[in-house]
């Protein structure tokens, strides 16, 4: 047993519901207050709903994508996982933060409990849910694989980040290593035993990936000796499982300059022998691990490879080519980012409405006898609270989008079918990426509003969520680099055609909406229709300016946005349909979405034409930037 009250082993967990040690709880929050900061309740049923009605995950199941697979076994392993994350993972969330990962002596301490849910959860099989059969993993679709991310980050970011990379190692190795490799590592990182870290990142190479120092030297054993420094790599070191492989971007010394001259490594903290047994230490080692604002449980460490002869490395894929493997595993890594940003926004919009709800103050519209009203009757607060709502179910949609459509280019029935799925999965990774994650910031920040000033107080956990989720719009690629990868490396994608297949689809849905018609919709098409010619004249616009690529660089940003805007708008109006279709069949339960498309198409979408007015003004305003900004 630890301090959690989480027993090691198969799922048998029993969960403290008070607060964590360490945590301040002041005099102003009542008992129910301090134990809602500890709650999470897994948004199954919206999850759900949202693979099946918006991302298309049940037609994909029907025509047989998945073999056997059927809806109920897919909605029984995302139920189990939200089982897992709330009993066992979202209890650690608070005393991650306080406690916080700690280091001594080139050691890494995980904070209490960590250890032991992570073996809980290895053992329950979840580190191998998208992991090929013939490793011991599940092999289930990517779209199940998001489901359950979403539902880790949202019980504890600082833990999921853990699985996200080991998830992104399985990923490169299974597609770029030599089958050696494959046998020695998959089985040990697709049962938990072992987890995986991305090392890319440099002092001087943080978004630029050609400034890589980091030496490569061959041996004469084939295997390679590295040497160089790392910094900020998530969970480089811990204690939660035996082994941890490093992949590591290294530069060969006869290699050309650039990015074509990297080249991608294994390196295993414990060299492992022929049988899989764990040998002595190689030559890497944690030196320090960062003091940071959020995601406190989550080590960040400064890599030391080489201090005498070399850490030992294998290649992964061909020399030089380090950084095709390395996309493989950043793909994968971006989806994840933006699911987290996802669940942690589901999460703080929890917290806010249990607290809207509670909070009295002020007198609204509905107050009997004077009598203060709880906040949640203000429109204002209302407001909030459906911008919160209503953001989150808009990114979820676009991430389910782009794991059916990763599940789709590898699973599709035609060549064709999957190089179009392929094509939408890499156009819409951008915006899942940094969409979600602004909207993880934007969506906490609003909780810790509709708190007051309880909201800025630690023991609400407000605050953590804010502070958790403001990393996510820099690591993976920074928002700003996502959206340059959006104009310039995705929107060319099939000669343009990716681009106009995805505003096609989001024109249906408007038409559709329009032709349902109802007092219910609102002016959802109208706004959804405005929406979409705003991106459909920004993309023309970006497209245009490839001659003046200042100005498509100056609009990158507000592009991503808006394209978020449209695509989200159009997944909530398609949720919307389905609930109206329900609906028509007697099952009321679920209009809310319609309303929700509404709330979304009238009040949020109506940014998209500004945005779009923005990007056509190109960087004509940035001209006379040394002047504008001043000393
Ligand atoms: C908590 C944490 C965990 C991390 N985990 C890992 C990990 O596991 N493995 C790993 O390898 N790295 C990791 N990182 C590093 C992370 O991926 C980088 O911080 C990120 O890629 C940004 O690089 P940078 O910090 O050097 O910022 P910079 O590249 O210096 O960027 C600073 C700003 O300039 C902008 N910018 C940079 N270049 C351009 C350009 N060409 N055009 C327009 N704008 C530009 C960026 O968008 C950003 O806003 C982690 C970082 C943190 C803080």
């Amino acid at each position: 047993m630890n301090d959690s009250g989480v027993t090691c082993g198969r799922i048998s967990l029993y969960i403290n519901d008070i607060a964590a040690p360490g945590t301040y709880v002041g005099p102003r929050s009542t008992v129910k207050q301090r134990k809602r900061a500890m709650t999470y309740r897994a948004p199954v049923s919206d999850i759900l709903f949202s693979l099946r009605h918006v991302a298309g995950f049940g037609e994909a199941i029907d025509e047989g994508l998945f073999g056997d697979l059927d809806d109920a076994t897919a909605a029984s392993v995302v139920e189990e996982a939200a089982r897992f994350a709330t009993e066992a993972i979202a209890p650690l969330n608070r005393v991650g933060d306080v406690e916080g990962a700690t280091y001594e002596n080139g050691r890494v301490t995980s904070p209490s409990g960590f250890r032991d849910v992570y073996r809980a959860w290895a053992e329950g099989g979840w580190a191998g849910v998208t992991a090929a059969s013939e490793y011991g993993g599940m092999g289930l679709p990517h779209a199940v694989n998001a489901a359950c991310g979403e539902l880790w980050a949202g019980a504890s970011m600082g833990f999921a980040l853990c699985p996200l990379l080991s998830e992104g190692a399985i990923n490169a190795i299974a597609k770029y290593a030599a089958k050696p490799l494959r046998d020695l590592y998959l089985p040990k990182l697709a049962s938990g035993a072992w987890t995986g870290t991305m090392n890319l990142t440099e002092p001087q190479a943080g978004s630029d990936l050609n400034a890589v120092k980091t030496r490569a030297e061959r041996s004469a054993d084939g295997t390679y000796r590295l040497f160089g420094q790392k910094i900020f790599i998530t969970y480089g070191e811990h204690d939660m499982a035996d082994n941890i492989v490093h992949l590591v971007l290294a530069r060969l010394p006869d290699a050309p300059a650039g990015t074509r001259g990297i080249s991608l490594f294994l390196a295993p903290k414990f060299l492992v022998g022929a049988d899989g047994a764990l040998g002595p230490r190689n030559d890497v080692r944690c030196a320090s691990i960062e003091h940071k604002l959020g995601i406190h449980a989550s080590p960040t460490c400064v890599m030391i490879f080489g201090d005498s002869a070399g850490a030992q490395g294998w290649l992964v894929g061909e020399e030089n080519r380090g950084l095709n493997a390395m996309f493989a595993m950043m793909n994968s890594a971006r989806l994840g980012v933006g699911l987290q940003g996802v669940g942690i926004a589901d999460r703080a919009t929890q917290q806010a409405l249990a607290y809207a709800r509670e909070r009295r103050q002020g007198r609204s519209g509905k107050s009997a006898n004077g009598a203060m009203s709880p906040i949640v009757e203000h429109p204002d607060v209302q407001r909030m609270l459906l911008t919160m709502k209503a953001e989150t179910q808009a990114a979820r949609g676009i991430c389910h989008l782009t794991a059916v459509a990763i599940d789709r280019a590898r699973h599709g029935r035609s060549e064709r079918e999957r190089r179009e799925a392929d094509e939408r999965a890499a156009l819409l990774t951008p915006v899942a990426k940094a969409f979600s994650t602004d909207i993880g910031d934007e969506v906490a920040s609003i909780g810790v509003q509709v708190h007051g000033g309880m909201g800025y107080i630690e023991e609400t956990g407000a605050a953590q969520y804010l502070r958790d989720s403001r990393i996510a719009a820099i690591y993976e690629g920074a928002n700003g680099i996502q959206a340059i990868d959006l104009v310039q490396r995705k929107l060319p994608l099939a000669g343009g055609e990716a681009v106009a297949r995805e505003i096609a689809d989001m024109r249906a849905i408007e038409r559709a909406v329009a032709s349902r018609g109802g007092a219910r919709f609102g002016a959802t098409a109208a706004r959804l229709s405005e929406a979409i010619d705003a991106l459909e004249a920004a993309t023309r616009f970006i497209v245009e300016a490839r001659d003046a690529p200042e100005d498509a660089l100056a609009g990158a940003t507000p592009y991503l946005r808006l394209f978020g805007l449209a695509r989200g708008g159009a997944c909530l109006a398609k949720a919307a349909l389905a609930a109206e279709e329900l609906a028509a069949k007697d099952d009321a339960s679920e209009l809310g979405r319609v309303a929700l498309a509404r709330f979304f198409a009238e009040k949020i979408a109506t940014a998209a034409p500004g945005l779009a007015a923005a990007i056509a003004t190109g960087a004509g305003a940035l001209e006379d930037f040394d002047r504008t900004i001043g000393r």
